[in-house]
């Protein structure tokens, strides 16, 4: 870091004073971190945006500097300058930078008191969340969350300089814009002079990236704010931050490559070292085998499938469910708690995900204990053993349901029995289906969004189609994901149809895009990362408002400032806007 500008305030940055500064005069500037007084001595720790130097007022050599020491308290700001000198033999503080030096004030001048803050802020100690998002500037002074933020700068600054080498130019898009369909509802703002009339804030740049591409830009990224009006879901945010990333006359391949050259550097900011190329999972298998599409591989239990071992079973359970073209799948549980009440507690889990039940064993000398165990017959259980690779004293957990419950169930089972292994596990999910049913609403949802490019007969069954997708998933969690788009007005006319957006209501909703697809559309594709959870990632911390300067509460409320608040009789008048609070109960 350059030094400051010399002014009136500082020449130098306290947390940057070193040994070779001894004898230097230097002036600088911040908050009283913490003061110590040793009788005669007073001692202040002074910290700025770098660091803290240690300040000392010797009553003998400069008294009115030492008066003025005497009054001041923890977070008052000031200016001071003097002589930079090594510390005395065994005062020397190898926990800090400066530690070596401290700096003997001749100078000193308050520029600003702070009343006694509600927490402190030269602790780590634990503070209710709700009272640092309140006082959040002075949370954010605190060691941790200043370390946060400038990790999220630096994650940020690796981001642009790959990009930027690359050729990709960062290119703004609009916040006021329509709706964009990634599936989540949207924030609106009515417009005042078109009254009844609302502009959606963006879920992601999707559709303007796409244009970028029609534009012929080529290569385009933007590290860029997202909404998405969810109801609260555990740490997700309604406003997040994505790197949004769009390339033209490009493949998979060409995507995917780029990605993991970019991963490596950013994780690299963060301190962790990431090996390319990254494996590649199909849907189907991280499905089958992991029980969903966002793998955490540092759990070794796997799902397997025990259609075949069980294909004769006279079992009903099991029968009935192959029968129906459901599935019969199961894991070993090594070492899992062996108790009754355990399997029970899993049972219940098991039922309250969906499935009719949950099949347990445990492998003893000859056969299993199990309450299923008398309708096994013992060549089925020695089968299923060796598949599973489970010996005496492992527990079995068996799903017998529609393959979607068993791998839901299943899936979840792994991560609530067994921790992950250290390490990192970054890896590729590829062929997704394009769409899935929606049972609800009786009709086919794209599982990306519908701007995916479909493969397959696009004629024949929508529940056929897979997509040119892919997702890229650290530790469990999908770090991104995108695709290869449609640049074809006719493919994209299909898929509106497939997924039940009438050829109006997608003229209506998307002729925009429709219309741009007409004027030479290059081939192109893209991807977007979650830059608040990969940097929480980095940084250890299981929340994201933990990396955001001012996040929202759990709530979405923002203790800081109030929002959302209500507004004035009179600017509602303006938006010709009325309010009617649902009745009690009926929201
Ligand atoms: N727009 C997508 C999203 O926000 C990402 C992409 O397809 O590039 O999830």
């Amino acid at each position: 870091m350059k030094p400051p500008r010399a002014n009136g305030y500082r020449d130098t940055w306290a947390g940057l004073v070193r040994a070779e500064n001894v004898d230097d005069d230097v002036r600088v500037a911040g908050w009283v971190h913490r003061r110590r007084d040793h009788g005669g001595l007073i001692f202040i720790d002074l910290r700025d945006r770098t660091g803290l130097i240690q300040l000392v007022f010797r009553p003998e050599e400069q008294a009115a500097a030492h008066a003025a020491a005497h009054s001041l308290r923890s977070e008052d700001v000031l200016t001071a300058r003097g002589r930079v000198v090594r510390r005395e033999e065994g005062t020397v503080n190898p926990q800090l930078p400066t530690g070596e030096v401290e700096l003997v004030v001749e100078e000193i001048e308050q520029l600003a008191d702070a009343e006694t803050p509600p927490f402190e802020v030269d602790s780590d100690k634990q503070v209710d969340e709700l009272l640092r998002l309140r006082y959040r500037y002075l949370d954010l002074r605190r060691d941790a969350m200043r370390e946060a933020i400038e990790l999220r700068h630096n994650v940020v600054l690796a981001i642009r300089d790959y990009l930027d080498e690359r050729g990709f130019l960062d290119i703004e898009t609009p916040f006021l814009t329509r709706s964009t369909p990634e599936g989540a509802r949207d924030f609106l703002v009515p417009s005042r002079v078109e009254q009844g009339s609302f502009y959606a804030l963006p879920q992601s740049p999707q559709l303007f990236k796409q244009l970028l591409m029609v534009a012929g830009f080529e290569r385009y990224y933007q590290i860029v704010r997202c909404f998405r009006d969810e109801s609260s879901r555990a740490d997700r945010l309604p406003e997040f931050t994505q790197l949004d990333i769009e390339m033209s006359f490009v493949e998979e391949e060409d995507v995917i490559e780029l990605c993991e050259g970019l991963i490596q550097s950013f994780l690299a900011a963060g301190g962790v070292q990431a090996r390319v190329p990254f494996d590649r999972v199909s849907y189907d298998e991280a499905m089958l085998r992991y029980g969903t599409d966002r793998p955490d591989r540092r759990i070794g239990m796997e799902i397997e499938d025990l259609g075949e071992a069980f294909a004769q079973s006279e079992f009903q359970v099991f029968r009935g469910a192959l029968e129906s073209g459901g599935v019969v799948r199961g894991l070993k549980a090594a070492g899992a708690d062996l108790t009754r009440k355990r399997f029970d507690e899993l049972t219940e889990q098991a039922k309250q995900l969906g499935a009719k039940g949950l099949v347990w064993a445990v492998v003893e000398g000859e056969g299993w204990r199990s309450p299923i165990a008398k309708f096994l017959k013992p060549e089925e259980m020695s089968a299923v053993a060796a598949q599973l690779d489970a010996h005496e004293g492992d527990a079995i957990l068996i799903v017998a349901d529609t393959s979607d419950v068993a791998a839901r169930v299943l899936g979840s089972l792994r991560l609530e029995l067994a921790p992950p292994a250290e390490g990192h596990d970054l890896l590729w999910v590829v062929d997704f289906p394009m769409v899935e049913w929606n049972e609800d609403e009786s009709r086919w949802d794209p599982v990306h969004h519908p701007f995916t490019a479909p493969t397959g007969d696009l004629d024949g069954d929508p529940g056929s189609w897979k997509s040119r997708a892919y997702d890229v998933v650290w530790n469990g969690w999908e770090m991104g994901g995108g695709s290869i788009r449609i640049h074809s007005p006719e493919v994209q006319r299909k898929v509106f149809d497939a997924i039940g957006i009438s050829e109006v209501d997608a003229q209506e909703r998307f002729g925009f895009l429709l219309d741009a697809l007409k004027y030479g559309a290059p081939p192109h594709g893209g991807i977007a990362f979650g830059i608040d959870r990969i940097v929480a990632m980095l940084n250890n911390s299981d929340s994201i408002r933990e990396v955001i300067a001012f996040p929202k509460a759990a709530s979405q409320a923002d203790p800081l400032t109030g929002a959302p608040a209500p507004v004035d009789e009179a600017q509602l008048m303006e938006l010709a806007l009325k309010v009617e609070k649902p009745k009690p109960g009926k929201r």
